[in-house]
């Protein structure tokens, strides 16, 4: 699933076509892209002939703002990538959910196969409700290691949920989970309550590390290709990751074959000799 890595390089890809242009066009899917607008008859009119202020992210949602106050927030889902075309000569993709022109011809297109993700034009008070239970994002407004020890440090929950969980932290999922806690030399079932001072400064420097190297390579495309930059190249973390999806293969950092272990459903990668077992 894109987490903010690949939300971020999706972002910074369309800014330079939306920024500062009017949408006078806009072509929606299957109705179920738009199940989270509150009136779903109210997306079109709100997006078209409306123009672009701002493109924004938080976490892994697209954040688009609109002249009259309107947001446009997209989120990619298990599965969904932007395409950018210059035009609309190109058919669209099987499974286009959202299709966006500009004023001056140029095309956005949401590809979404599973329709895991979602679009909505949003009022002020619509879009407090969407992002209610969204924390800080991970990268641009990354909590204090002493912030994230109060928010963390009482909990009997694993390390690698506490990150999942976009409540204090917003934008890391199941791969920059795993990537950061082999980084920080962390154990994915140690429980919050057991963190030390030391252990969380290295986990806050690991996780804006870990998303630094992601968005430098273009974030990650697994084999299945589901994300891809808007201009159709894959990203290149992939070959860089130390342990996801690298079950049995040698840890880089000690030779250990890499482990895999199920956390509260999600599939976990780890070196158990790099990143030690907690004390129960
Ligand atoms: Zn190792």
């Amino acid at each position: 699933m894109p987490e903010l890595p690949e939300v971020e390089t999706t972002r910074r890809s369309i800014e330079p076509t939306l920024a500062g242009r009017r949408i006078v066009e806009v072509i929606v899917g299957r109705d179920r892209v738009l199940r989270r607008q509150p009136v779903p008859e109210l997306f079109v009119p709100r997006v078209k002939g409306n123009t672009v202020t701002a493109v924004g992210r938080l976490g892994k949602f697209l954040d688009v703002s609109l002249a009259d106050g309107i947001s446009l927030v997209i989120h990619l889902g298990m599965s969904g990538r932007i395409e950018h075309h210059p035009d609309s000569e190109i058919p669209h993709a099987r499974h286009t959910q959202l299709v966006l022109t500009t004023d001056v011809g140029e095309q956005l297109r949401f590809v979404d196969p599973r329709t895991f993700g979602f679009v909505a034009a949003l009022d002020e008070d619509e879009r407090h409700l969407v992002f209610a239970n969204i924390g800080r994002d991970a990268f641009t407004d990354l909590p204090t290691a002493r912030e994230l020890r109060e928010a963390w440090g009482r909990s009997r929950s694993p390390m690698k949920a506490l990150l999942l969980d976009q409540k204090v932290v917003a934008g890391i999922g199941n791969i920059y989970a795993d990537e950061i806690l082999h980084r920080a030399k962390v154990h994915p079932l140690l429980r919050g309550e057991q963190l030390t001072t030391r252990r969380i400064a290295t986990i806050h420097a690991a996780i804006h590390d870990v998303l630094a190297d992601g968005l430098r390579w273009g974030g990650t495309s697994l084999e299945d290709l589901a994300y891809l930059l808007p201009d159709g190249r894959a990203g290149q973390f992939k070959e860089r990751l130390a342990v996801y999806g690298k079950t049995d293969e040698p840890c880089d950092v000690c030779g250990r074959a890499i482990r895999q272990i199920t956390v509260r459903q999600r599939s976990t990668h780890f070196c158990n000799r790099c990143q030690r077992e907690p004390r129960a």
